[in-house]
């Protein structure tokens, strides 16, 4: 009988040896993604690689016989004008551009005194 410890259970996996790409495929098409699946078939550590999945941010791919895509991201939008930020913006700054954190501050300024 197999025991399936924290630190092993992966090297368990049905999944163990398969290229990378076969469960998390760039572009999934349906036919990767039903492959990918098939590859879960019967895998006996399942529910760790289901728990694992769950606590990702974003676990895109095949896990447990599921497929999970990307999460979409949530809508940022800059705090003075309303624009949507772009991906490259929304983690550093909640302005589109500097023009908008000054108006921003200015009238934050004006508030204050
Ligand atoms: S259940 Fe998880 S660990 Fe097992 S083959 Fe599928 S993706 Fe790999
Ligand atoms: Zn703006």
């Amino acid at each position: 009988m197999i025991t399936v410890t924290a630190e092993n259970w992966q090297q368990d996996a049905n999944c163990a040896d398969v290229p990378p790409d076969l469960m998390q495929p760039e572009v999934a098409s349906d036919e990767d993604v039903r492959l990918a699946k098939s590859t879960c078939t019967g895998c006996p550590v399942m529910a760790q690689c289901l728990e694992l999945a769950k606590s990702q941010t974003d676990p895109y791919g095949v896990h447990a016989g599921r497929w999970f895509g990307h999460k979409p991201a949530p809508v940022v939008c800059c705090t003075w004008c309303g624009d949507l930020l772009t991906t490259a913006t929304r983690s550093t700054r909640s302005y589109c551009n500097d023009t908008c954190r000054k108006r921003a501050s200015r009238a934050a300024a004006r508030t204050a005194a």
